[in-house]
């Protein structure tokens, strides 16, 4: 039995603790998960890019292929959907996750994808190198406890409702049942607010780094609904100390079938990722001198 597993089931939880395996008391430094050589949790932020949806062959290939040029290295599309209404597109379904794979085979990417059906999780993950859990299905229980028998990175999206130890419970079913790949997403919540889609919630951001080792990706196509907030808001993100983002990006963003008002073009995106870039940099660049600046300490203390 590994460790993570035997820890869980010496010690019976209670409620009052609805998590320690995803706690700091459990493991003191961040979890770092290598997606065939482009690691999350490190100090470089990870961008993971691509349309919402799987649509066809030209769309999947030609979007990997220019993200690819830019230097992503991970691929999002969605073949399963989970949409709020039966009559908007469902995605492809396998059908698109074979798409996935000839993007994959065209461009050496990685594939982040979701599976909505715990009887999806084998099919899924055949095809992806991180399992996605949407939203709507982070409290799943079923769902949460086929993927922690899964040895694969898993990205659990947060609750559009959810609070914060309920966000952290959840990846700890998925910890919980032996995977101990999880990476966290904040993807905004729900509030009163009318401009945006959603509040993305930022302070999760710190407040989830001040209690557990797992990282955490910011999606601000979501978080926000508005292309034109994607930008400032992934800036912000990063200012807030997130391992990465997710951004949603269409060859043709207004005629996308699905999410097209939060969807970024190829240019756009290549703008933000220049700015992401250069602001990575002075954020690594800026926690370096901390870190000696804090040995400074030390040594004339
Ligand atoms: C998605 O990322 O494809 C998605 C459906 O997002 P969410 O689960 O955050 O709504
Ligand atoms: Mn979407």
């Amino acid at each position: 039995m590994d460790g993570l597993r035997k820890q869980n089931m010496n010690g019976q939880q209670s409620d009052s603790q609805p998590y320690r395996l995803a706690g700091l008391r459990y493991k003191s430094t961040p979890t770092h998960i290598d997606i065939n050589g482009t690691v999350i949790g490190a100090s470089d932020p990870v961008v993971i890019a691509g349309p919402c949806a799987v649509e066809h062959r030209e769309q999947i290939v030609s979007v990997a292929r220019n993200l690819r040029e830019l230097g992503v290295t991970i691929l999002r599309g969605g073949a399963f959907k989970p949409r709020t209404s039966p009559y908007s597109f469902q995605g492809l379904g396998e059908q698109g996750l074979r798409l996935l794979a000839e993007a994959r085979e065209a461009t050496g990417m990685s594939i982040i994808t979701e599976v909505m059906d715990a009887s999806d999780v084998e099919l899924v993950s055949d095809y992806a190198d991180i399992l996605q859990i949407g939203s709507r299905n982070m409290q799943n229980y079923t769902l949460l406890k086929a993927v922690g028998r899964v040895r694969k990175p898993v990205m659990l999206k947060r609750g559009m409702s959810a609070q914060l130890a309920e966000f952290l419970a959840s990846a700890e079913y998925i910890l919980a049942g032996g995977n101990e790949q999880v990476i966290l997403c904040e993807r905004g919540i729900r509030t009163f607010v009318e401009y945006s889609r959603n509040t993305l919630d930022l302070n999760v951001v710190p407040a989830v780094k001040a209690v557990s080792h797992l990282p955490i990706i910011v999606d601000t196509s979501h978080g926000t609904g508005r292309r034109d907030l994607v930008e400032p808001m992934s800036i912000a993100a990063l200012a807030a100390g997130a391992d990465g983002l997710m951004i949603e990006v269409h060859p043709d963003p207004d005629n996308a079938l699905s999410d097209a008002d939060q969807a970024v073009s190829i240019d756009y995106f290549a703008r933000l990722l220049k700015k992401v870039h250069s602001f990575a940099e002075w954020r690594a660049s800026s926690n370096n001198a901390h870190v000696e600046a804090d040995s400074d300490e030390e040594i004339t203390a």
